[in-house]
Formats: C-alpha cells, sequence, structure tokens
C-alpha cells in the first residue's frame, strides 16, 4: 500500500487527468478508509473485473455518473458513494481465459531463491492462478476480501468461502504458452490453495506428464489436503517444492486461529511428501494470539526438527480483511500507524502482542528463529547433499545481512 500510494500521488502531480481506480485485497477489506487516505478516484469493493470493465466504458462514453458501475467506491458531494454489489465471474474459463503475457515484461521476473536451490538460475520465471478463493478459515488470513462482495450477493452465508476453477485445460494451455513462447520452466501456481480438489490437481498433472515438459513448479497445500495418490503425479509433473502452513507447533495455539490439524499429521505428512521426492517450504508464525515463550520455542524446536528444505518464519500480523483483524480494533490492540508497519521485513515493522509477550519479544524471538534455523548445521549439511555447495553458499550470503528494525533498537526486552 505504501508503494501504491507514492505512485497514485505521483500520478496526480503530473496534473494530467488520469482518473486512477484501486482494486485487490487490501482495498476490498477498506473500501471507504483507502479513498479517505489515497490520492485515488475510485476504489472497487469487490474481486475487480466487473467494476474495471464497466468503469472504463464509463469513462469511454464520458459519462459523469458512475453510480451505475457495480462494485465501486467514490467521492460525491464531499461524502462516499458506494453502488450496488459486484458479482463474482461465474465462469473463469470463458470469462477470464488467459493472461496477457505479452504485455509483460516476462525477462524481469525471477523466481524465489530457494525455488531454484538445484539450478540457481531463476530466470525466466511466471506464476499463475488455477483457482480463486480458500475454503477454510484461518483467522490471521486475508486473503478472501475481494470475493466476499460476490458471495454476499449469491447469498452465501458470511462463515462460507467461494472456491473457483479454470480447467485444467485451460491451465496448460498457458502453461504451452509459457514453456514454447517464453521459455519458462520455474512456476509458481500462486493459488492460496491448490492441492485440495484431486480432480482438478491431477487433471493438470495428467496433461503437463502428457506433454514430457521438464518443469520446476511451487504451489500451496495443507497438511490434511494432501491425499496418498496425489504425490507421484505431483512429482512427475514437475511440482518439486509444496509450501505449508504449519503455523505453530503447540495445539491450543493453532486451535486459537482455526488451523485445525494435529502434530502428528504434520509429520506424517511432510515425511510422506518428502519421501516421494518433494522440497517442502514450511510456513511458521510467532506471536498468534496465544503464544508465549514456551509456544514459540515448541515451534522452533519442532521447525528444526522437521528441517524442511527452506522455512518462512513470520511474526502475526492483523492484516485487514482477516479476522484477527476485526479482533484486533475490538480489543484495541495496537495496530501500526503505517501500512509499511504490516511489512514483515520493513524497518518499522510492528506485529501483534499476544495474551503474554509484547510485540518486541515476539518480533526479537522470530529475527534470532531466522539465523538459528538457517545457520544450524544440521539444515545446512542437507541442503549441501540435496542442492550441493552454492545453494549453501547462498544461504550463508542471505544470513550475512540482518534486517534493521526499530522496534528493537529502542525496546527494553
Ligand atoms: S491460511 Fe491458507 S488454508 Fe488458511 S484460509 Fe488462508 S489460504 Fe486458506
Amino acid at each position: 500500500m505504501p508503494s501504491a500510494g507514492k505512485i497514485c500521488k505521483a500520478i496526480k502531480d503530473l496534473q494530467f487527468d488520469i482518473p486512477i481506480l484501486l482494486v485487490g485485497g487490501h482495498v476490498a477489506a477498506l473500501p471507504e478508509k483507502t479513498l479517505k487516505e489515497e490520492a485515488c478516484d475510485f476504489v472497487c469493493g469487490g474481486e475487480g473485473p466487473y467494476t474495471v470493465v464497466e468503469l472504463l466504458e464509463a469513462i469511454k462514453n464520458r459519462e459523469t455518473n458512475f453510480g451505475k458501475v457495480r462494485g465501486l467506491y467514490f467521492r460525491e458531494n464531499g461524502g462516499i458513494v458506494r453502488t450496488e454489489l459486484s458479482p463474482l465471474v461465474k465462469n473463469l474459463d470463458e470469462e477470464m481465459p488467459g493472461i496477457a503475457w505479452d504485455l509483460l515484461p516476462m525477462e524481469k521476473y525471477r523466481a524465489h531463491n530457494w525455488h531454484c536451490f538445484a539450478d540457481l538460475n531463476r530466470h525466466p520465471y511466471a506464476s499463475l492462478y488455477t483457482t480463486l478463493g480458500c475454503p477454510y478459515k484461518c483467522t490471521f488470513c486475508c486473503i478472501q476480501a475481494p470475493f466476499k462482495q460476490g458471495e454476499k450477493l449469491l447469498g452465501m452465508k458470511e462463515s462460507v468461502n467461494s472456491y473457483r476453477f479454470w480447467s485444467p485445460d485451460a491451465i496448460v494451455e498457458q502453461i504451452d504458452l509459457l514453456v514454447n513462447q517464453y521459455g519458462v520452466r520455474n512456476i509458481k501456481i500462486a493459488d492460496e490453495m491448490f492441492v485440495l480438489n484431486p480432480r482438478h490437481v491431477l487433471g493438470i498433472c495428467e496433461k503437463i506428464i502428457e506433454r514430457g515438459y521438464d518443469l520446476n513448479i511451487w504451489a500451496y497445500a495443507r497438511v490434511d489436503t494432501v491425499k496418498d495418490n496425489m504425490l507421484e503425479k505431483l512429482k512427475k509433473a514437475g511440482f518439486h517444492w509444496l509450501a505449508f502452513g504449519i503455523e505453530a507447533a503447540s495445539e491450543r495455539v493453532r486451535d486459537d486461529v482455526q488451523k485445525g490439524f494435529g502434530q502428528e499429521e504434520i509429520f506424517e505428512t511432510i515425511r510422506k511428501v518428502q519421501d516421494s521426492g518433494i522440497n517442502i517450504i514450511g510456513n511458521y508464525i510467532f506471536g498468534l494470539p496465544e503464544d508465549n515463550h514456551e509456544t514459540m520455542q515448541a515451534t522452533l524446536d519442532m521447525s528444526l526438527e522437521l528441517n524442511c528444505e527452506f522455512p518462512n518464519f513470520y511474526c502475526a500480523m492483523a492484516y485487514p480483511g482477516s479476522q484477527l483483524y476485526q479482533l484486533a480494533l475490538r480489543e484495541k490492540w495496537p495496530l501500526p500507524k503505517n501500512w509499511s508497519g504490516y511489512s514483515q521485513h520493513s524497518v518499522d515493522t510492528l506485529p501483534l502482542p499476544t495474551k503474554y509477550l509484547s510485540s518486541a519479544e515476539v518480533l526479537r524471538f522470530r529475527d534470532e528463529a531466522f539465523y538459528t534455523y538457517f545457520k544450524s548445521e544440521k539444515y545446512l549439511s542437507m541442503v549441501e547433499k540435496k542442492f550441493g555447495k552454492e545453494a549453501v553458499q547462498h544461504i550463508q550470503e542471505m544470513t550475512s545481512k540482518k534486517l534493521e528494525r526499530e522496534l528493537l533498537k529502542s525496546a527494553i526486552l
């Protein structure tokens, strides 16, 4: 948001008459606030496609009344107007077929470092969605925010999330283009939850296998959604990495954020996936509301025991659009004053405090956990064995840098 806000301001400073519409998760969660804070003319309260097309039509036709554009927020007579709800796109294959790769600077995109541990050449790279939404309800997650308007219009209960698919044919058509036209091998499936529906997942895998492509793909899965019959095909199709939200070791901490699977299931799934030759990105969160020193240490210990090929250590943040954000507002928990404070890597990052720990205690623990893991002998020798010396050097270069944290400079811990 800070960058988007600066871009809006720079465009407005040019004093050309260029209307600006903001679309996306953050603005859909906070449409009125965004309109008040940012130098934009319009904000989209839903997922976007219908609102964008209808607004463009209205502007092209030189209309001055935007009241008929669905899903829109704009200023009028000193107040904010909100138009009727915008629907969700129903048929993704028909209504949103394909991606305009030709309009993107494809040579500039670069894969994550770990994605290419086996061959640190990170270009060319592309990411694409095969589904939209996630049926689960983890309280710290904000990904469903842009879909809530359309879900309401469909009469769906607030507690139910939509989940939509492109067909395997439509997806593999895009992969054909990426491989044959752009020479792409490294692909991120950007779906919030890819490994869920066996027909969808296996349909895509089978079509990739038929083509004999040599791909290096990663995607999100859940500990409780990976089925035994999926792994062989996933690996054969080139899914060399799966990312899992493991979050925390303590059942109490996990249950409190509705991440309802047990520790035994975590170990069982992770080992099963690794045994099939697929590498794991383990995602962990420190500072969830029920966390104390012991539970955070248990999370770090579990991560060291699992020894995944790559971990991501996060601090809990109350992102707009998540249930945690609503809870933080209700409970008057301290939240960052600037949007940059919500960024995990920013200098002014401000994680949530827990019931037992301050924000600074959480952040210090997280930053130390990062170095403990990446400098551990067990981890580095596993990386060397699997990916070679170059990957180890890359990790050592990464850990030679230290993040600057304002909160840790001023805090008395
Ligand atoms: S954290 Fe993952 S599983 Fe949970 S709601 Fe978000 S996308 Fe779904």
